[in-house]
């Protein structure tokens, strides 16, 4: 059976009849259906994305990860993606070397125009509104780090731009399915409800903490009606929760993580949506994340000056010293630890700040690599100041450096209180850095602590600790130190670490047999 035959579940149909099924779903209309036959003759299933960040182009954290490696991987699957994205100023840039699309006459009072862009393989549709988009500063907050304060309307335009494309306002083509990320696009399947329209939405969730709560008297002004603020509806807390709106109006649900599926049940990690969830629990599901193998690979990697893989894995040390000397830090036999992330109190980073001694006490460095919360990332400093030549704080930004920072490290921190799924750690295996973890979400899932039957295995890919607290971190970190010392023990979980398969293959395989369900459900419902 080939992998998309098995997409639509029982039904046991062939790949050409599943096409068929699924393009006469949408096309009844014999000339749309022939016209749609021919445009997809070698793609089965068409998707619409929507999200505010996209790797190579504009990214803060691992959504732009996810949502730049997923469509390559579902490519695979015969499923073609386009991605809908604010037009931000270093995406204009390109984008306006094409011709405009389609335009927009009025998505909140808004013009805008939309445009294609192909990168890197990845399909984009750019939505070229500049007084909401293009603008210094981030996707989210501007040169100060404070947020735009036009969120509310920057998102819910993009989310109505989605809902109106895959209603079909775009002449040519119109998706199967859609697929929302996060609160900042979920809104699109609360337009899509409201224009009566049945494509199928799956939202994924990277990060219950983010949930785009606004005022209810909002609700006019992003042109949804006063029955939207119920409970049943967006109402939450007395305001309005877009994140909410789209876990009621999703056909399915995703997050990160089987563990943070059902963490996120509970009211200590629901974040106030658990109650909600737990109503939708039948559409919920976990997929772990995986990785761009290509992005990330320690033997091609255009940011290490000096590349290696399992074979060549003492290359790694020259990278080591490369990084020391980056950072003024005295050389020594001991661990390098870094960690990159952003540097906040869902990330651990105080619990680093207070813990990092342990490490220096050991003979080992410490790079931390990351900004946010600056009363957290003055504490970092603080530890730095009373440690001079054994840790180094960059707060900042900056892909090379963290790739260089895996190329180099021997070891990646990552503490996290919660932690969906968490990337970092996956990089860090590939590199052959042997991640210290909290044992929390997907952390908990994807790195086997070093426990004795784990190493007597040939298992074990990392250290974890629990619960997270400082003392924990503070042994995890002893305990890394300590198994340092042992070079042949490490070595083996290094490579342990770089054996581990995080590519997107089999979550990218669950992802298309959520849609291929989800789009034969609706073919049923219809015929
Ligand atoms: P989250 O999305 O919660 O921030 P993840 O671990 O899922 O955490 O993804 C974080 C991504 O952002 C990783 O690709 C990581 O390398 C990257 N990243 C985080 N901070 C920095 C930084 N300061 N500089 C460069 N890359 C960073």
């Amino acid at each position: 059976m080939t992998k998309v035959a098995g997409l639509d579940l029982s039904l046991a149909l062939s790949r050409a009849q599943f096409i068929q099924r699924v393009r006469e779903a949408y096309y009844r209309d014999e000339d749309e259906a022939a016209n749609r036959r021919r445009a997809l003759t070698r793609v089965p299933l068409h998707v619409l994305a929507v999200t505010s960040e996209i790797y190579p182009l504009v990214k803060t954290g691992g959504l732009a990860d996810v949502t730049g490696a997923l469509p390559k991987a579902l490519a695979t699957y015969g499923i073609e993606t386009h991605t809908l994205i604010p037009g931000y100023p270093s995406i204009l840039a390109l984008a306006r070397l094409h011709p405009p699309l389609m335009e927009f006459d009025d998505l909140l009072g808004e013009r805008a125009t939309l445009r294609h862009l192909e990168i890197d393989g990845i399909s984009l549709f750019v939505l070229d509104a500049p007084t909401l988009y293009d603008r210094p500063g981030g996707p989210y907050v501007d040169e100060n780090g404070y947020d735009h304060p036009d969120n509310w309307k920057r998102f819910a335009v993009l989310s109505l731009a989605g809902a109106e494309i895959a209603a079909g306002a775009l002449p040519g083509w119109r998706p199967d399915l859609v697929h929302t990320h996060d609160w900042q696009s979920a809104l699109t399947s609360v337009y899509l409800r409201q224009m009566g329209s049945p494509v199928p939405v799956v939202l994924t969730i990277h990060n219950l903490a983010f949930q785009g709560q606004y005022a209810a008297d909002l609700l006019p002004r992003i042109g949804l009606p006063p029955e939207a603020y119920s409970v049943d509806s967006m109402e939450y807390f007395g305001d309005i929760s877009y994140l909410k709106g789209g876990l009621m109006t999703a056909d399915h649900i995703t997050v990160v993580s089987p563990t943070y599926a059902r963490e996120i049940l509970s009211p200590t990690f629901g974040m106030g949506l658990d109650g909600v969830l737990n109503t939708r629990i039948d559409r919920l599901q976990g997929i772990v994340n995986g990785i761009d193998n290509e992005v990330w690979n320690p033997s091609t990697d255009p940011y290490l000056p000096f590349r290696f893989d399992m074979k060549s894995l003492r290359n790694k040390k020259n990278n080591k010293a490369l990084l020391l000397e980056r950072f003024n830090l005295q050389p020594g036999d001991g661990p390098l630890f870094s960690a990159v992330t952003r540097v906040t109190w869902q990330k651990g980073m105080d619990m680093l700040a207070e813990v990092a001694d342990e490490i220096f006490y050991r003979g080992g460095r410490l790079i931390v690599l990351g900004q946010g919360d600056h009363a957290i990332e003055d504490a970092l400093k603080a530890t730095a100041a009373r440690f001079p030549g054994k840790m180094a704080v960059s707060v900042g930004y900056n892909e090379p450096t963290a790739h260089l920072i895996h190329g180099g490290s021997d070891s990646i921190i990552q503490p996290s209180r919660f932690e969906p799924c968490g990337l970092t750690q996956l990089y860090a295996m590939r590199y052959g850095c042997v991640p210290v973890v909290s044992r929390t979400g997907g952390l908990s899932e994807t790195i086997i602590d070093a426990n004795d039957a784990a190493l007597s295995a040939r298992a074990a890919t990392g250290f974890q600790f629990h619960p997270v607290r400082p003392e924990g971190l503070r042994q995890a970190l002893r305990r890394a130190a300590d198994a340092y010392q042992d070079k042949r023990k490490w070595a083996r979980l290094q490579l342990q670490a770089m054996r581990a398969d995080y590519s997107w293959d089999r979550s990218a395989e669950s992802y298309a047999q959520v849609y291929g369900r989800l789009t034969e459900q609706r073919f049923q419902a219809t015929h």
